[in-house]
């Protein structure tokens, strides 16, 4: 088996794997680097433009997964295109166009979890070779979110987990990996360099007390958020509270994408493995757009809730707008409740010195933060410690470090050196392929 690293830098960023089986080929997820502009956002495609791809798997719908996957599907027009079958929405991003995005739709082949389903393989109509399978396991991180299984007819395996989630959110319950064993294992890494792990119910109950208090001294509240995923997190905080009494019944602003992710929510929300299925966002909040002509010039002072993408508040959305209006009053709040990377307006605002300018983005350089910041740890990541006692159930031979920053693939990689010395972890670096 060869499994190469198309991602173009080493850090998080665009994760696609391409993996070769015996000659049949797969692209597991074809994301777009969040941070890079124009094509060298892009997986590495060129390094196997030359080769026939089968199919290309996404794992869920983040733009560092599938982000890139309409222009994949130009390179590789023969690819079947498989996902999980609940989930139907793709990203828009300038490096196609909608009627790309449309064009997709009759190409793609959605799957249930748990069912070992053949790969299509050209392979299989050339050379009469049968085809490996592919399973799709619930990965508890977003709507639709699947770690997949690969197995070649002769016995070999390996499971890509995608980005996952091994304890339960608020509304996702836990990853369901259970019965996944595999020669080759491919794991995100991404909280490998977070030595404390507070517990999800202790940061909501945290979240919680914050959001009640600041209603109580009328301040507005901004939460900047992926909008899928994380906003329907927070949200179903949100109406529990309402449910509860503890906070009054509201308008609560949200981002476009957001509003249509959160329909989706409902829309499935008894065909997904999630907690309080019967609490419908539709009939439990009142929800408004909040449109970017309406960003400057909305009244802050009266104790709103803004639960609004995109979470690194990237120039050009309503986060990053909004936020520029926060940071210069006093009286309100953000609450941060997931991963900023380091580099983005989010992750510099996060630890921005108050009342100090600070550089905050190419479009308004410096800025000054004047209002009070709050950090929670909601993660939809796996903590590492549940990811180590996923090394041990899975037992592979091998575990391939994805999706991480250094020292976070550094500590996991001499964790299972201690712990497992018969397991061998390799760190497949941009552009590398390698044969196992
Ligand atoms: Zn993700
Ligand atoms: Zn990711």
């Amino acid at each position: 088996m060869t499994i190469g690293n198309l991602n173009p830098t080493e850090e998080i960023g665009a994760s696609a794997w391409h993996i070769d089986l015996d000659g049949h080929r797969i692209l597991l997820d074809s994301g777009i680097h969040p941070k890079i502009d124009g094509a060298p956002s892009l997986p590495l495609f060129e390094l196997i433009a030359k080769e026939d791809l089968d199919s290309i798997a996404i794992t869920h719908c983040h733009h560092d997964h599938c982000g890139a996957l309409p222009v994949a599907a130009k390179y590789f027009p023969q690819a079947h295109l498989l996902k999980q079958a609940a989930e139907k929405n793709i990203p828009e991003y300038p490096l196609y166009t909608h009627e790309d995005v449309d064009l997709l739709k009759p190409r793609f082949q959605g799957f249930k979890y748990n069912r070992e389903v053949e790969w299509i393989s050209f392979q299989k109509t050339r050379l009469g070779i049968p085809s490996p399978t592919l399973e799709l396991f619930d990965a508890g991180h977003t709507l639709g979110s699947a770690g997949v299984l690969i197995k070649s007819n002769n016995g070999k395996s390996l499971f890509y987990t995608g980005d996952c989630c091994l304890h339960d959110q608020t509304l996702l319950r836990r990853a369901h990996f259970k019965n996944v064993k595999a020669d080759i294992l491919i794991m995100e890494t991404t909280r490998g360099d977070h030595n404390s792990n507070p517990s999800h119910v202790y940061e909501r109950r945290r979240f919680a007390n914050s959001l009640v208090k600041a209603q109580r001294e009328k301040r507005s509240i901004m939460i900047p958020v992926f909008a899928l995923g994380r906003t329907q997190e927070v949200l179903a905080e949100i109406a529990l509270l309402m449910q509860e009494g503890r906070i009054p019944p509201q308008t609560i602003f949200v981002g476009g994408l957001g509003k249509t992710f959160t329909e989706i929510y409902d829309r499935l929300s008894h065909h997904t493995n999630r907690s309080h299925k019967d609490l419908h966002f539709s009939e439990a909040l009142s929800l408004q757009v909040l449109e970017p002509s309406a960003i400057q010039r909305i009244k802050l002072s009266k104790s709103r809730i803004f639960v609004i993408t995109a979470g690194m508040m990237s120039e050009n959305t309503p986060a990053h707008d909004l936020a520029l209006r926060f940071m210069s009053e006093v009286e309100h709040t953000i609450f941060f409740v997931g991963y900023a990377d380091p580099d983005s307006p989010a992750g510099r605002l996060k630890v921005a010195d108050k009342g100090t300018p600070f550089f905050f983005s190419d479009h308004v350089q410096e800025a000054i933060c004047r209002c009070d910041r709050e950090h929670f740890d909601l993660t939809a990541h796996a903590y590492r410690k549940e990811l180590l006692e996923l090394v041990r159930q899975i037992s592979p031979k091998t575990v391939i470090l994805a999706h991480g920053s250094t020292p976070s693939k550094d500590w996991f990689a001499q964790q299972i050196q201690t712990n497992h010395p018969e397991i061998q972890t390799i760190d497949i670096k941009s552009g590398e392929f390698v044969t196992l």
